[in-house]
Protein backbone atom coordinates (compact mmCIF):
# COMPACT_ATOMS: atom_id res chain seq x y z
CA UNK A 1 0.00 0.00 0.00
CA UNK A 2 1.15 3.86 -0.78
CA UNK A 3 0.14 7.09 0.79
CA UNK A 4 0.38 10.07 -1.59
CA UNK A 5 0.71 13.08 0.87
CA UNK A 6 -0.83 16.10 -0.33
CA UNK A 7 1.10 18.49 -2.16
CA UNK A 8 3.09 21.29 0.61
CA UNK A 9 2.99 18.54 3.52
CA UNK A 10 5.59 19.19 6.49
CA UNK A 11 6.91 16.81 8.27
CA UNK A 12 5.02 16.74 10.87
CA UNK A 13 2.13 15.43 8.84
CA UNK A 14 4.88 12.59 7.48
CA UNK A 15 5.69 12.00 11.12
CA UNK A 16 1.87 11.32 12.14
CA UNK A 17 1.08 9.55 9.15
CA UNK A 18 3.88 7.55 9.47
CA UNK A 19 3.72 6.51 13.18
CA UNK A 20 0.20 5.13 12.70
CA UNK A 21 1.23 2.82 10.02
CA UNK A 22 4.14 1.42 12.14
CA UNK A 23 1.50 0.97 15.49
CA UNK A 24 -0.11 -1.12 13.11
CA UNK A 25 3.04 -3.27 12.40
CA UNK A 26 4.76 -2.35 9.50
CA UNK A 27 7.44 -0.50 7.77
CA UNK A 28 7.52 2.63 6.28
CA UNK A 29 9.88 3.77 3.29
CA UNK A 30 9.28 7.37 2.86
CA UNK A 31 10.23 8.89 -0.56
CA UNK A 32 9.75 13.32 -1.10
CA UNK A 33 9.93 14.44 -4.47
CA UNK A 34 9.66 18.00 -5.44
CA UNK A 35 6.44 17.14 -6.69
CA UNK A 36 4.72 15.12 -4.10
CA UNK A 37 5.81 12.96 -0.69
CA UNK A 38 4.80 9.40 -0.90
CA UNK A 39 4.56 7.18 2.09
CA UNK A 40 5.40 3.00 1.40
CA UNK A 41 3.87 0.14 3.46
CA UNK A 42 6.37 -2.49 3.63
CA UNK A 43 4.92 -5.58 5.19
CA UNK A 44 1.26 -7.60 5.23
CA UNK A 45 -0.82 -4.54 4.69
CA UNK A 46 -4.08 -6.77 3.52
CA UNK A 47 -5.08 -6.00 7.26
CA UNK A 48 -4.73 -2.40 7.14
CA UNK A 49 -7.86 -0.19 5.98
CA UNK A 50 -7.15 2.64 3.40
CA UNK A 51 -9.92 4.62 4.96
CA UNK A 52 -7.86 5.04 8.53
CA UNK A 53 -5.61 7.09 6.55
CA UNK A 54 -7.81 8.90 4.22
CA UNK A 55 -9.40 10.99 6.67
CA UNK A 56 -6.18 12.58 7.94
CA UNK A 57 -6.02 16.09 6.13
CA UNK A 58 -2.29 15.75 4.68
CA UNK A 59 -3.08 12.70 2.83
CA UNK A 60 -4.09 12.71 -1.19
CA UNK A 61 -4.57 9.54 -1.93
CA UNK A 62 -4.03 5.53 -0.76
CA UNK A 63 -3.28 3.44 -3.12
CA UNK A 64 -2.89 -0.66 -3.33
CA UNK A 65 0.18 -2.10 -4.66
CA UNK A 66 -0.65 -5.17 -6.09
CA UNK A 67 3.14 -6.51 -7.19
CA UNK A 68 5.28 -8.11 -4.54
CA UNK A 69 7.98 -5.87 -5.40
CA UNK A 70 7.80 -2.77 -2.98
CA UNK A 71 10.87 -0.75 -3.05
CA UNK A 72 11.87 -1.61 -6.62
CA UNK A 73 8.11 -0.53 -7.44
CA UNK A 74 7.57 2.52 -9.68
CA UNK A 75 4.57 3.47 -7.19
CA UNK A 76 6.65 3.46 -4.34
CA UNK A 77 9.23 6.24 -6.04
CA UNK A 78 7.43 8.02 -9.32
CA UNK A 79 10.79 9.61 -10.54
CA UNK A 80 14.07 7.74 -12.07
CA UNK A 81 16.59 6.68 -9.58
CA UNK A 82 19.96 8.33 -10.10
CA UNK A 83 22.82 5.61 -8.91
CA UNK A 84 26.37 7.45 -8.01
CA UNK A 85 29.20 5.72 -8.79
CA UNK A 86 31.77 6.87 -6.93
CA UNK A 87 31.03 10.25 -8.11
CA UNK A 88 29.53 8.89 -12.09
CA UNK A 89 26.07 9.42 -11.91
CA UNK A 90 23.88 7.07 -13.57
CA UNK A 91 19.79 7.23 -14.27
CA UNK A 92 17.62 9.73 -14.62
CA UNK A 93 19.71 10.82 -18.28
CA UNK A 94 22.87 9.66 -16.81
CA UNK A 95 24.74 7.31 -19.01
CA UNK A 96 26.85 5.03 -17.81
CA UNK A 97 29.60 3.89 -20.46
CA UNK A 98 31.12 0.98 -18.78
CA UNK A 99 33.70 -0.83 -20.93
CA UNK A 100 37.21 -2.89 -20.80
CA UNK A 101 37.93 -6.51 -21.23
CA UNK A 102 36.06 -9.87 -19.51
CA UNK A 103 38.64 -10.82 -17.45
CA UNK A 104 41.84 -9.50 -15.75
CA UNK A 105 44.98 -10.93 -17.26
CA UNK A 106 47.88 -8.48 -16.54
CA UNK A 107 48.42 -5.20 -15.44
CA UNK A 108 49.28 -4.09 -18.59
CA UNK A 109 46.61 -5.48 -20.51
CA UNK A 110 44.15 -3.75 -18.09
CA UNK A 111 46.15 -0.20 -18.18
CA UNK A 112 46.21 -0.16 -22.04
CA UNK A 113 42.26 -1.01 -22.77
CA UNK A 114 41.30 1.49 -19.98
CA UNK A 115 43.41 4.68 -21.17
CA UNK A 116 42.21 3.98 -24.43
CA UNK A 117 38.58 3.73 -23.41
CA UNK A 118 38.21 6.68 -21.24
CA UNK A 119 39.91 8.84 -24.19
CA UNK A 120 36.87 7.22 -26.09
CA UNK A 121 34.16 8.20 -23.37
CA UNK A 122 33.54 5.65 -21.06
CA UNK A 123 33.35 6.75 -17.43
CA UNK A 124 33.65 3.22 -15.54
CA UNK A 125 36.76 0.42 -16.65
CA UNK A 126 35.17 -3.18 -16.26
CA UNK A 127 37.07 -6.08 -15.44
CA UNK A 128 36.29 -9.60 -14.22
CA UNK A 129 38.70 -11.26 -11.54
CA UNK A 130 36.44 -14.07 -10.50
CA UNK A 131 34.68 -15.52 -13.80
CA UNK A 132 31.65 -17.96 -13.54
CA UNK A 133 32.77 -20.05 -16.59
CA UNK A 134 30.73 -23.20 -17.46
CA UNK A 135 33.77 -25.29 -17.87
CA UNK A 136 36.01 -25.77 -14.94
CA UNK A 137 38.81 -26.49 -16.83
CA UNK A 138 38.30 -22.58 -18.41
CA UNK A 139 40.17 -20.33 -16.74
CA UNK A 140 38.65 -19.11 -13.93
CA UNK A 141 40.22 -15.63 -13.56
CA UNK A 142 43.07 -13.87 -11.34
CA UNK A 143 41.00 -13.47 -8.19
CA UNK A 144 42.60 -11.19 -5.68
CA UNK A 145 45.42 -10.50 -7.56
CA UNK A 146 43.17 -9.28 -10.30
CA UNK A 147 41.21 -7.16 -8.43
CA UNK A 148 44.43 -5.50 -7.23
CA UNK A 149 45.22 -4.92 -11.13
CA UNK A 150 42.16 -2.42 -11.08
CA UNK A 151 42.84 -0.89 -8.06
CA UNK A 152 46.44 0.33 -9.48
CA UNK A 153 44.56 0.94 -12.49
CA UNK A 154 41.96 2.63 -11.02
CA UNK A 155 44.53 5.04 -9.28
CA UNK A 156 46.24 5.69 -12.19
CA UNK A 157 43.82 6.56 -14.97
CA UNK A 158 40.91 7.65 -11.88
CA UNK A 159 38.32 5.11 -13.87
CA UNK A 160 36.13 3.83 -11.22
CA UNK A 161 35.76 0.07 -11.16
CA UNK A 162 33.21 -2.64 -11.91
CA UNK A 163 33.79 -6.62 -10.91
CA UNK A 164 31.55 -9.57 -10.33
CA UNK A 165 31.63 -11.13 -7.37
CA UNK A 166 30.63 -14.87 -7.03
CA UNK A 167 30.54 -15.90 -2.94
CA UNK A 168 29.89 -13.80 -0.16
CA UNK A 169 32.85 -14.77 0.98
CA UNK A 170 34.77 -11.58 -0.40
CA UNK A 171 32.48 -9.22 0.25
CA UNK A 172 34.81 -7.24 2.49
CA UNK A 173 37.34 -6.85 -0.12
CA UNK A 174 34.55 -5.92 -2.88
CA UNK A 175 33.71 -3.23 -0.66
CA UNK A 176 37.07 -2.00 -0.28
CA UNK A 177 38.27 -2.20 -3.71
CA UNK A 178 35.10 -1.86 -6.22
CA UNK A 179 32.55 1.01 -6.72
CA UNK A 180 30.20 -1.29 -8.71
CA UNK A 181 29.76 -4.60 -7.49
CA UNK A 182 28.35 -7.23 -10.41
CA UNK A 183 25.43 -10.14 -9.66
CA UNK A 184 26.31 -12.21 -12.73
CA UNK A 185 23.50 -13.38 -14.76
CA UNK A 186 24.35 -17.12 -13.03
CA UNK A 187 24.23 -15.80 -9.80
CA UNK A 188 21.31 -13.45 -9.97
CA UNK A 189 19.13 -15.78 -7.66
CA UNK A 190 21.64 -16.82 -5.08
CA UNK A 191 19.69 -15.62 -2.58
CA UNK A 192 21.60 -16.08 0.25
CA UNK A 193 24.60 -13.87 -2.08
CA UNK A 194 21.99 -10.96 -2.31
CA UNK A 195 21.07 -11.06 0.97
CA UNK A 196 24.96 -10.38 1.91
CA UNK A 197 24.90 -7.36 -0.37
CA UNK A 198 22.16 -5.49 2.19
CA UNK A 199 25.01 -5.47 4.66
CA UNK A 200 27.08 -2.89 2.42
CA UNK A 201 26.38 0.41 1.12
CA UNK A 202 28.35 0.01 -2.52
CA UNK A 203 26.16 0.23 -5.58
CA UNK A 204 25.34 -3.06 -7.05
CA UNK A 205 24.95 -4.18 -11.03
CA UNK A 206 22.29 -7.34 -11.11
CA UNK A 207 22.86 -8.74 -14.50
CA UNK A 208 19.49 -10.50 -15.84
CA UNK A 209 19.60 -14.24 -15.12
CA UNK A 210 19.78 -16.59 -18.46
CA UNK A 211 16.17 -17.73 -18.29
CA UNK A 212 14.34 -14.66 -15.54
CA UNK A 213 11.23 -13.02 -16.25
CA UNK A 214 10.68 -9.42 -16.00
CA UNK A 215 9.25 -10.94 -12.43
CA UNK A 216 12.05 -12.47 -11.38
CA UNK A 217 14.34 -10.57 -11.73
CA UNK A 218 12.76 -7.13 -10.33
CA UNK A 219 12.57 -9.95 -7.32
CA UNK A 220 16.40 -10.30 -7.38
CA UNK A 221 16.59 -6.18 -7.00
CA UNK A 222 14.01 -6.18 -4.17
CA UNK A 223 16.07 -8.66 -2.27
CA UNK A 224 18.85 -6.25 -1.98
CA UNK A 225 16.92 -3.23 -1.48
CA UNK A 226 14.73 -5.02 0.80
CA UNK A 227 18.10 -6.10 2.96
CA UNK A 228 19.37 -2.58 3.16
CA UNK A 229 20.90 -1.51 -0.07
CA UNK A 230 19.00 0.44 -2.43
CA UNK A 231 21.86 1.21 -4.86
CA UNK A 232 20.66 -1.22 -7.39
CA UNK A 233 21.38 -0.72 -11.47
CA UNK A 234 19.73 -3.23 -13.78
CA UNK A 235 21.67 -4.87 -16.73
CA UNK A 236 19.70 -6.89 -19.56
CA UNK A 237 22.58 -9.27 -21.22
CA UNK A 238 20.24 -11.06 -23.52
CA UNK A 239 18.27 -14.39 -22.76
CA UNK A 240 18.12 -18.00 -23.67
CA UNK A 241 15.67 -18.46 -26.56
CA UNK A 242 15.90 -21.24 -29.49
CA UNK A 243 18.35 -19.16 -31.67
CA UNK A 244 22.14 -20.68 -31.27
CA UNK A 245 23.41 -18.22 -33.84
CA UNK A 246 24.10 -15.62 -31.44
CA UNK A 247 24.73 -16.47 -27.61
CA UNK A 248 21.79 -14.97 -26.19
CA UNK A 249 18.88 -12.69 -27.51
CA UNK A 250 18.91 -9.01 -26.31
CA UNK A 251 15.48 -8.11 -25.57
CA UNK A 252 15.38 -5.20 -26.03
CA UNK A 253 11.71 -4.54 -24.84
CA UNK A 254 12.89 -5.23 -21.22
CA UNK A 255 14.20 -1.47 -20.89
CA UNK A 256 10.66 0.13 -21.27
CA UNK A 257 9.21 -2.09 -19.76
CA UNK A 258 11.33 -2.46 -16.72
CA UNK A 259 11.14 1.50 -16.84
CA UNK A 260 7.31 1.26 -16.36
CA UNK A 261 7.70 -1.36 -13.36
CA UNK A 262 10.24 -0.11 -11.60
CA UNK A 263 12.51 3.22 -11.00
CA UNK A 264 15.89 2.07 -11.17
CA UNK A 265 18.25 2.56 -13.71
CA UNK A 266 18.63 -0.21 -16.53
CA UNK A 267 22.02 -0.88 -18.64
CA UNK A 268 22.36 -2.93 -21.39
CA UNK A 269 25.54 -5.41 -22.12
CA UNK A 270 24.90 -6.05 -26.19
CA UNK A 271 28.50 -7.90 -25.50
CA UNK A 272 27.37 -10.96 -23.53
CA UNK A 273 23.98 -10.43 -25.72
CA UNK A 274 25.53 -11.28 -29.15
CA UNK A 275 28.14 -12.73 -28.27
CA UNK A 276 29.84 -11.23 -31.66
CA UNK A 277 31.61 -8.10 -31.96
CA UNK A 278 30.25 -7.05 -34.94
CA UNK A 279 26.61 -6.95 -33.16
CA UNK A 280 27.92 -4.55 -30.90
CA UNK A 281 27.56 -1.57 -32.30
CA UNK A 282 23.64 -2.43 -33.45
CA UNK A 283 22.54 -3.46 -30.77
CA UNK A 284 24.02 -0.94 -28.79
CA UNK A 285 22.31 1.80 -30.74
CA UNK A 286 19.20 0.00 -30.50
CA UNK A 287 19.38 0.12 -26.41
CA UNK A 288 20.28 3.90 -26.15
CA UNK A 289 17.41 4.21 -28.75
CA UNK A 290 15.17 2.21 -26.54
CA UNK A 291 15.70 4.48 -23.60
CA UNK A 292 18.86 3.00 -21.80
CA UNK A 293 20.99 4.58 -19.23
CA UNK A 294 24.29 2.78 -19.80
CA UNK A 295 26.35 0.34 -22.13
CA UNK A 296 28.48 -2.01 -20.72
CA UNK A 297 30.77 -3.21 -23.88
CA UNK A 298 33.79 -5.39 -23.63
CA UNK A 299 36.78 -4.03 -24.92
CA UNK A 300 40.32 -6.22 -25.41
CA UNK A 301 43.47 -4.55 -26.83
CA UNK A 302 44.13 -8.66 -28.62
CA UNK A 303 40.70 -9.79 -28.46
CA UNK A 304 42.48 -13.08 -30.74
CA UNK A 305 44.50 -14.61 -27.84
CA UNK A 306 41.85 -13.51 -24.90
CA UNK A 307 41.89 -15.54 -21.90
CA UNK A 308 37.66 -14.86 -22.48
CA UNK A 309 34.86 -13.96 -24.49
CA UNK A 310 37.36 -12.51 -27.72
CA UNK A 311 34.92 -12.98 -29.75
CA UNK A 312 32.56 -10.74 -28.61
CA UNK A 313 34.83 -8.25 -27.24
CA UNK A 314 35.59 -4.36 -29.12
CA UNK A 315 39.17 -3.47 -30.15
CA UNK A 316 40.25 -0.03 -28.69
CA UNK A 317 40.22 1.97 -32.17
CA UNK A 318 36.55 0.04 -32.99
CA UNK A 319 34.91 1.04 -29.54
CA UNK A 320 35.76 4.30 -30.11
CA UNK A 321 33.86 4.28 -33.45
CA UNK A 322 31.19 2.27 -31.58
CA UNK A 323 30.64 5.37 -28.84
CA UNK A 324 31.08 8.30 -31.81
CA UNK A 325 28.12 6.05 -33.80
CA UNK A 326 25.90 5.91 -30.00
CA UNK A 327 26.34 9.32 -29.31
CA UNK A 328 25.58 10.75 -32.81
CA UNK A 329 21.94 8.63 -31.74
CA UNK A 330 21.62 9.58 -28.26
CA UNK A 331 21.58 13.26 -29.87
CA UNK A 332 18.93 12.86 -31.94
CA UNK A 333 17.17 11.57 -29.50
CA UNK A 334 17.19 14.64 -27.30
CA UNK A 335 19.24 12.66 -24.51
CA UNK A 336 22.73 14.32 -25.26
CA UNK A 337 26.20 12.79 -23.64
C1 LIG B 1 30.50 -10.81 -17.60
O1 LIG B 1 30.01 -9.68 -17.52
O2 LIG B 1 31.71 -11.02 -17.82
C2 LIG B 1 29.62 -11.99 -17.45
C3 LIG B 1 30.08 -13.17 -17.08
O3 LIG B 1 28.34 -11.72 -17.78
P1 LIG B 1 26.98 -12.58 -17.56
O4 LIG B 1 26.88 -12.83 -16.10
O5 LIG B 1 25.94 -11.65 -18.09
O6 LIG B 1 27.12 -13.82 -18.39
MN1 LIG C 1 32.57 -11.81 -20.66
Amino acid sequence: MIIVMKPRTTQEDIDRVVEKVKKRGLDTHVVSGDEMTIIGCIGDTSKLDPKLFEVDPSVEKVMHVQEPYKLANRAFHPEDSIIDVAGVKIGGGHMAMIAGPCSVESTEQVLEIAKSVKASGANLLRGGAFKPRTSPYAFQGMGLEGLKILTEVKAETGLPIVSEIMSPEYLDVFNESVDLIQIGARNMQNFDLLKHLGDINKPILLKRGLNATYDEWIMSAEYIMASGNENVILCERGIRTFETYTRNTLDLQAIPVLKRMSHLPIIVDPSHAGGKWWLVEPMAKAAVATGADGLMIEVHNDPENALCDGAQSLKPHTYHEVVEEIKKVAAALGRPF
